[in-house]
């Protein structure tokens, strides 16, 4: 279905369902850590099942994994032969809460805020699954692409999927990919994260100034702690070009490409398993959301700018994959 000018419309339509299913969704306190009851984490995935159904989608399975929380790998087949398949990604564990007296409403109530709500793991990475929510129920569960969605549940303590794609390549074959596990700088000005840093060449760079300093004569042993390995994604390829004018209609405004220090393990093993696939991250955080902090929020703004973009990046890219003459070299794992 095509959406045209009318895709921000549509969005502002679906606003007040989709705040509703991020409030379920937070709500319920899906902490994958050693500790932490695993009721909660099921009730999250079961919610999302329901929810992508409810979108349209008819093929939603759950795969099981030794020692992790079950994954979500919904499919949504191309509309037309020669039609691209973007995986869509994102997580539905959070972090734990910490000290909840830092908090200024209790973690999984979400609560209002200016703009926006409170809630541990609204940011990170709740909002984002809603993204894709709200871009399935955008094309009325008809996206001008073929979808695979993969939500896991057990991002932030780190599991066994990490180094699962590899091993089961056929089934996160795609051309791109969208990991929604990402957002903005500052609320506003859109983001594309072209870079996840060695954290392992940061951290090293640390170390030599720290001891290179030594205030006071002083003697300072320093001690690294572990890295998650980087990532670099290629840049120019049809994906990426049909993100910057997405980012653009989604945010208004020219979309910016930095590097993050963070690192998501599970990135490497979807390219390694894919590897002639675009990696777009974006998303609907920003850089004052309080992510794995007290008083984590999201804003509506970004929620609602993150669904049209992410939209109108599957039109765009329906349209000039079509067109590029380029893509079956630039996409050598693409879908059959
Ligand atoms: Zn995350």
């Amino acid at each position: 279905m095509d959406l045209g000018d009318d895709l921000s419309t549509r969005v502002d339509a679906l606003m007040d369902g989709l705040v509703a299913d991020l409030k379920r969704l937070t709500a319920i306190p899906s902490v994958a850590f050693p500790g932490f009851p695993p009721e909660p984490v099921r009730e999250a995935h079961d919610l999302l099942v329901d929810l992508l159904r409810g979108a349209g989608v008819e093929r939603v399975e759950r795969l099981d994994l030794p020692d992790t929380a079950p994954v979500v790998v919904a499919e949504v087949p191309p509309p037309a032969p020669g039609a691209p398949t973007v995986l869509l990604y994102g997580h539905y564990d959070v972090q734990p809460p910490g000290d909840e007296a830092l908090w200024f409403s209790p973690p999984f109530e979400p609560t209002p805020v200016e703009g926006g709500l409170r809630a541990r793991g609204i940011a990170d990475d709740k909002a984002n699954i809603i993204v894709h929510l709200g871009v399935l129920r955008a094309f009325a569960g008809r996206p001008p692409v073929g979808l695979k969605i993969v939500l896991e549940g057990q991002e932030e303590y780190g599991s066994a999927f990490d180094d699962y794609p590899p091993t089961d390549p056929d089934r996160f074959a795609c051309d791109a990919m969208v990991i929604a596990d990402m957002g903005n700088l500052r609320p506003g000005s859109p983001t594309l994260t072209t870079g996840l840093q060695d954290p392992r060449e940061a951290r090293d760079l640390l170390v030599t100034h720290l001891e290179s300093l030594r205030p006071f004569g002083i003697p300072l042993t320093v001690t690294p702690g572990d890295t998650g390995p980087g990532y670099e994604p290629a840049t120019d390829g049809p994906a990426y070009r049909a993100a910057r004018t997405a980012l653009r209609e989604g945010w208004g405004s020219e979309p910016a490409f930095v590097a993050s220090g963070g690192s998501i393990p599970l990135v490497n093993g979807l390219a390694e398993a894919v590897p002639g696939a675009e990696v777009l991250l974006f998303g609907a955080q920003d850089g004052m959301c309080n992510l794995h902090a007290p008083n984590e929020r999201v804003l509506f703004s970004e929620l609602r700018s993150a669904v049209i973009a992410e939209a109108a990046f599957l039109r765009e890219y329906a349209k000039t994959y079509g067109d590029s003459a380029t893509h079956a070299d630039s996409a050598g794992a693409r879908h059959e």
